[in-house]
């Protein structure tokens, strides 16, 4: 008898907890595993801002909270997070394009400005180069949105030219210019271009793209005091960054943070000014692009990709300056467009440990040391040449110390083993024999395409603090995905990149 009491209320509890679970929707409205919420019925907001760093997933952002952390508590392992890493809707987007698992920025900035998988080096077209796709970015300027578009690198690069242009190759620099001046898009800001004046294009009679953007109603800032002088009044800018422009080994980008002087133009400052050129009471949508910690990550320098992702929060901190001002009213989306390196925190020498400490004793950039070879390479001759001429600039540039140094006993950990002189030595050999120095595969594998000496000193310096790279190009890793604000649970969960599109499309109700 009181056995089959408790039967009977056993089925009556399953009973009532299945009635209130269907009740409560949780068993009913549940998602499909296999779904990512696409649609939005909220208020579209009128600050949208999407951040992307380029080469930028888990590892670079990894690293970069761990490095500040170390160094405010050397002692006992803690990370000082990324603004944007506490935002609340998180997701992960998988990167692979038409053609491969490991994508470049055309296939992802088309799968992001236009939500399609397309082949690599291809402009927002299709495989065939045949369909040009309309990015986001216009389909935004045309419901009403101002737009702006900035970038550490050149504006011409594949990441910025997305959002603005389509394109069969994304080396078709003139090209792709000649499409930003007549995107009719508001403010163009940070790096300069790679081929102003068409001499590697194709086309007759090329005219310079300033003198176009003149033609075309646009206010070209060149120097620091203009530049900080634009407001909402100044209509359409093209803001360049006089630092860009002069850069001295033709990449034409801003300086890595790493090598930026206090008084240059930052990525965050070119965020500040285009927060301030754009604001009108239509709304505006800006792309921010921090396209240098791909180029650190190609080139396996771990301390300027962490200090370049740095920068790229500071530049989100100015966004959220204008999320706590509008939180109902703003958007703001920090995601990477692939993975560039196969950058790993772990490396075989360091087991268990990581020594972030010693990346910040790395004063430049690989960019700024390659300036240093090669003023040695210039004035000396290949028979002269010895690693010991080097040891000093080696030491102030990268922190990593010649056994025969008087300072080896005081810093005993950055201290070049015998394995690692061979390797630099050998590095340096290389260096001074050739001009194209990666003509075989071992040359290839041990230094890709960058000067031997220079890539060697930061594969060193990169593995003593436990750091590891697995490539020069870019990895099939997927990236995560970070928003706060209007429509933000969106965000959450695993998708494909080409839904970042779909989600912000829908959020922005623009089709
Ligand atoms: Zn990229």
């Amino acid at each position: 008898m009181k056995r089959r009491i408790v039967a009977v209320s056993s089925i009556m509890l399953v009973f009532v907890f299945i009635s209130v679970a269907l009740l409560a929707g949780l068993v009913s409205a549940a998602p499909s595993l296999y779904s990512t919420n696409n649609t939005y019925s909220g208020t579209a907001p009128k600050y949208v801002f999407m951040f992307i760093g380029d080469g930028m997933s888990t590892p670079q952002i990894n690293a970069a909270q761990m490095y500040l952390g170390n160094m405010d508590s050397p002692d006992t392992p803690a990370i000082k997070t990324l603004d944007f890493t506490r935002f609340p809707g998180v997701g992960s987007a998988d990167t692979y394009d038409a053609e491969s698992f490991i994508p470049d920025s055309a296939s992802t900035g088309t799968a992001l400005a236009s939500g399609v998988k397309t082949f690599g080096g291809i402009i927002n077209m299709d495989p065939a180069k045949k369909v040009s796709y309309e990015p986001i970015s216009k389909k935004l300027k045309k419901a009403g949105y101002k737009v702006g578009i900035v970038t550490t690198v050149t504006l011409d690069h594949a990441t910025p030219a997305v959002f603005y242009a389509s394109e069969p190759s994304r080396g078709n620099y003139y090209n792709l210019a000649s499409q930003l001046v007549t995107s009719g898009f508001d403010y163009f800001g940070g790096g300069y271009f790679l081929d102003p004046d068409g001499k590697k294009a194709s086309v007759k009679n090329p005219v310079n793209i300033l003198e176009q953007a003149k033609k075309n109603g646009y206010k070209v800032a060149a120097t620091k005091a203009d530049i900080l002088s634009l407001d909402n009044k100044s209509g359409k800018v093209l803001a360049l960054d006089p630092a860009a422009a002069q850069a001295s080994n033709d990449s034409y980008a801003m300086p890595y943070e790493l090598d930026r002087k206090s008084d240059q133009l930052s990525l965050a400052d070119f965020v500040k000014k285009g927060i301030e050129v754009l604001d009108n009471p239509n709304g505006y949508f800006m792309m921010v692009e921090g396209g240098k910690i791909d180029w650190a990550c190609h080139a396996n320098d771990a301390a300027a990709a962490i200090h370049d992702t740095i920068a790229l929060n500071d530049a989100v901190k100015e966004a959220l300056k204008v999320y706590e001002k509008h939180p109902d009213e703003t958007l703001i989306i920090v995601t990477g467009d692939h993975e560039t390196g196969g950058m790993s925190i772990g490396f075989a020498g360091t087991e268990y440990s990581t020594f972030f400490e010693k990346l910040e004793k790395q004063s430049k950039s690989y960019v700024e040391f390659d300036k240093i070879v090669a003023e040695y390479k210039e004035k000396t001759k290949a028979a002269d040449a010895k690693l010991e001429d080097l040891l000093p600039q080696i030491k102030t540039s990268y922190g990593l110390i010649a056994p025969t140094d008087p300072e080896a006993k005081s810093f005993p950990e950055l201290v070049l083993n015998d394995y690692e002189m061979v390797k630099l030595r050998d590095a340096l050999r290389k260096s001074m024999s050739a001009s194209k120095v990666t003509s075989t595969e071992t040359d290839y594998l041990l230094y890709g395409t960058y000067e031997p000496l220079t890539v060697t000193c930061n594969h060193i310096l990169d593995n003593k603090a436990g750091i590891s790279f697995a490539t020069y190009s870019h990895s099939g890793l997927a990236v995560p995905v970070y928003a706060i604000g209007a429509g933000y649970q969106l965000f959450y969960g695993a998708y494909d990149d080409t839904d970042i599109n779909k989600k912000l499309a829908a959020i922005t109700k623009v089709k």
